[in-house]
This record gives structure tokens, C-alpha cells and sequence, in this order.
């Protein structure tokens, strides 16, 4: 009877340690299309003297032979690490299909679908700087006790603290030109100055690197428990016209995130229990050619995306190649069992996408 208690008290201690060890990171690639991710650089764009001022260089480093070598140049770490040890779905090619549910096809309403588990196109139907009327998983983590002050978020694009909502939500949102606050490091420092120093080439979205070094400072620092990063640039390259900013962008996200993982698993509060999501909010077109550069519920197929997940209690799955339909309202729901929360995920509408293997 004694070795039966001490037994069971063994094993729901272990459970609940490992329920309160599980981190979550979860990113976004603003207007990536998953044509970029599964195919690599695009054979009508990537020697395009419209949207390419030096074709000879950029086919130097992206152009292969095949889309599975083209697709390994421009994503390495995706490629080669998380198509061995995760999951990656949204290659229409071969019939897994991720899209938004949001008919709006941009960023606040993609962001606001990926963070509340639901869209809603009647309050959220442009990019303005509105205070999200909705709540987040983040604001929901955020009034947990187990996840109280172990919520962060950071963002290329300066409407992050509005769709957070930061003032109702308390969370810390480093988003836009946003400095480094409070206790500083001396690389927080040295990024605030350099903030100041290096234009941005737009008035609304800072440069990634920015965004990433402050997010791994403060993830070193303070180790929060969900970390949500919004890298940006490689919509707005877009928009430019700048294919070739579009795929050194991209190419330096997939280092960055490579980078996070490599930190994640030297970390002991992070090692072996942390799971990266990644997606996108949006699509972008492909015909007519243009349309690479625009997204928006005018052009076809901007609401199709893709999935990522990797890391700790993930199911192998490598690149999902059967026929699937998954929804950005799975994501949340999602992020909130992975995490073995008690939170109601009924206003959510999608079901759990069950990535993970408790
Ligand atoms: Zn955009």
C-alpha cells in the first residue's frame, strides 16, 4: 500500500513538473508566401529586372537546379532541422493546405485570428492603431497564475501594442521603434542607441534584427515562459518591389530562428520543454505576376498560409505531403493545450491541431 502511494505521488509529481516546465515560442513571418517556404526562390522573380537589381547575385545564392535544393538555400534551419525533427504543412503543391479564416487577407486581422483563436471581421477590418477589443491567448496566459509576468511579446510593426493590447493586458510589447525598458544590459543599451541611428527604410516598421536582438535579450534576461516574436520586413520588401530584400529577409529569419533554438537548448529553464510555432498572417498573390507584391481580399490567394512547429513533445512529422485543410484559428487553442492550461477555448473556433505528444 505505501510503495503505491509513494508510486502515484511519484508520478503526478513528474506530470505536474512537467506541465509547469512547458515554454511555448511562437512566431510570425509577416506576408511570407508559402510558395517562397516549399519552393524557394520563384523562377519568374528571382531574375526579374523589374523587382531585381542584381539577378546574377541573387541566383548566385538562391537559384538551384530543383525546388527541394532552392527551397534548402533560402531556409536552411527549416530544411534541414525541422523537416527532420517537426512538422511543416501548407505545401498546396501536394495537398496540405493551411488558411485564414478572416476575409480581410492583412496583418491585424491575420495577427488577431492567430492570437484570439477566432476572427473577427467586424471589429477588426483595418490596420489602424485600435486597441484590440478582443482578448489574446497572451492577455488569457497573462492573468494565469502559473503565467503572471511570464508573457513578452515583440514586433517589427508598430501596431503590435494595440492588437496585444498592452495597456489592458499588461504584457510587455517591444514593438515598432519601442526601446529596451527598465534594467538594462549593455547590449539592450547599445540596441537602443543604434535604434536611433539606423533609419528604418519605413515609418511604421523597424528592422528585424532589431526586433530579434531584443527579443533574446530580454528572453536571456527574464526568461519568460511564452515569447511571441513578429519579425516583419519581409512584407514590406514586398510591397517595394524588392524581391530581392524579400529573400535575404527571409534567408536571415530562418538564422534568427535558428538562432532562438540554438540559445533555447543551451538554456536549462528552456532546454528539451520549449515548442516553436511559426506562421504567417497572410498570403500573397502569384497571377497576375504583380500581385507577388500585394495581398488583401482582392487578390487570390492571399489567404492561404502555412504551419511550422518544432521542439519539445512535437510529432515528427517532417513536411506533411497528404491531403489536410488546417485553419489559423487553430493555432491559439492550440499554444493553450500544449501549455496544459485550464483556459475555456470555446470562443475559439478551431479545434486543437494536436502537434504534440503529451
Ligand atoms: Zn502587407
Amino acid at each position: 500500500m505505501k510503495k503505491i502511494s509513494l508510486l502515484l505521488l511519484l508520478i503526478t509529481s513528474f506530470i505536474s513538473a512537467q506541465d509547469k516546465d512547458q515554454k511555448v515560442i511562437l512566431i510570425t513571418l509577416d506576408g511570407l508566401r508559402w510558395q517562397e517556404l516549399f519552393t524557394g526562390a520563384d523562377e519568374k522573380l528571382v531574375a526579374n529586372k523589374e523587382y531585381v537589381a542584381n539577378p546574377e547575385g541573387l541566383k548566385r545564392m538562391f537559384w538551384k537546379e530543383t525546388s527541394e535544393e532552392r527551397r534548402t538555400a533560402l531556409f536552411p534551419f527549416v530544411w534541414n532541422f525541422v523537416a527532420e525533427s517537426g512538422q511543416i504543412h501548407g505545401n498546396r503543391n501536394v495537398g496540405s493546405k493551411v488558411n485564414l479564416t478572416n476575409t480581410m487577407w492583412f496583418s491585424y486581422p491575420g495577427y488577431n485570428e492567430i492570437l484570439t483563436g477566432a476572427a473577427d471581421d467586424v471589429n477588426i477590418k483595418s490596420n489602424d492603431k485600435i486597441y484590440n477589443p478582443n482578448i489574446t491567448i497572451l492577455e488569457l496566459l497573462n492573468n494565469t497564475a502559473d503565467f503572471k509576468n511570464k508573457v513578452a511579446a515583440f514586433g517589427s510593426w508598430d501596431v503590435f501594442p494595440f492588437i496585444i493590447n498592452d495597456e489592458r493586458s499588461g504584457i510587455p510589447v517591444n514593438a515598432g521603434f519601442r526601446n529596451a525598458e527598465g534594467d538594462l544590459t549593455e547590449k539592450e543599451e547599445f540596441l537602443n542607441q543604434l535604434q536611433t541611428e539606423i533609419p528604418s527604410p519605413w515609418g511604421s516598421v523597424r528592422l528585424d534584427a532589431f526586433t530579434h536582438h531584443y527579443a533574446k535579450e530580454y528572453i536571456q534576461k527574464e526568461h519568460p515562459k511564452v515569447v511571441y516574436i513578429s519579425y516583419g520586413e519581409t512584407d514590406d520588401f514586398a510591397h517595394d518591389g524588392h524581391y530581392e530584400a524579400y529573400l535575404k529577409s527571409a534567408h536571415t529569419t530562418d538564422s534568427f530562428i535558428k538562432d532562438l533554438w540554438e540559445f533555447v537548448q543551451a538554456d536549462p529553464f528552456y532546454k528539451d520543454n520549449t515548442t516553436f510555432i511559426i506562421t504567417t498572417d497572410h498570403g500573397r498573390g502569384t497571377t497576375p505576376l504583380k500581385t507577388w507584391r500585394s495581398h488583401g481580399r482582392d487578390i487570390k490567394g492571399a489567404d492561404e498560409v502555412w504551419l511550422i512547429a518544432f521542439g519539445a513533445n512535437v510529432n515528427t512529422l517532417g513536411e506533411v505531403k497528404h491531403d489536410e485543410q488546417l485553419y489559423s484559428n487553430q493555432i491559439a487553442p492550440t499554444i493553450l493545450n500544449i501549455l496544459n492550461t485550464k483556459i475555456d477555448t470555446k470562443t475559439m473556433k478551431g479545434a486543437d491541431l494536436k502537434i504534440t505528444n503529451p
